[in-house]
């Protein structure tokens, strides 16, 4: 079985959350591409550098782009369980704001709480197998697609996926997990995420 994680809709004011400010997948334009969306992968990982807001930091700490942030402790319970999918980098918080207010002090007690997780795992694409996906622009120079957002529950191809414990799918950001990594969370009272199961087809 696998799931989709995703921010908690409940999720209590007071949590901290992240704006990415630099760092993380080193991304470069595609040369004489006109729609200038088309961003590929250079291949180097840097150290994550976000800003937080809000006063709580909790387990996972979401961010407004697709990386995916834990704290010290969620990130030791994963690597001493073997999960795969990921390599771990480190966080600078470089700002962390409270009520507009930046709090110094407590941007020093952060230093190495948080972990980047950068996700290798691959679930292959949702499109060939999910409901009510469409194409909402496509690209003739570099042939760069962008795919709605599905109201639907995903649907992955078995046979795409790789395995890992942690991954992604093609189009989307969207954070997949295994029945293992699930287990954990329970196991460990991991808090601060919504849980949807997802459905693998052949
Ligand atoms: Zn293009």
């Amino acid at each position: 079985m696998i799931y989709q994680l995703s921010r908690p809709t409940n999720e209590s004011d007071d949590s901290a959350y992240a704006c990415v400010t630099g760092g993380g997948e080193e991304m470069q334009r595609i040369p004489k591409c006109q729609c200038g969306k088309y961003m590929v992968p250079t291949g180097k990982v840097l150290p994550l550098q976000i800003t937080l807001y809000g006063s709580l930091v909790k387990d996972i700490v979401w961010c407004d782009g697709h990386e995916f942030v834990v704290n010290r402790r969620l990130a030791r319970i994963l690597e001493e369980n073997r999960i795969t999918g990921y390599i771990e980098y480190c966080v600078n918080v470089a700002e962390w704001l409270e009520g507009g207010r930046s709090i110094f002090f407590r941007r020093l007690l952060t230093r190495g709480v948080l972990r980047y997780l950068h996700v290798v795992g691959n679930g292959g694409k949702a499109r060939t197998h999910t409901p009510g996906i469409e194409v909402e622009s496509n690209c003739n120079v570099c042939g760069s697609t962008e795919y709605s957002p599905t109201s639907s529950s995903i649907v992955l191809s078995r046979s795409e996926y790789d395995g890992s414990d942690v991954f992604f799918c093609e189009e989307y950001g969207y954070l997949f997990v295994s029945e293992r990594v699930k287990i954990l969370f329970e196991e460990n009272n991991i808090g601060n995420y919504d849980i949807t199961e997802v459905e693998l087809r052949q």
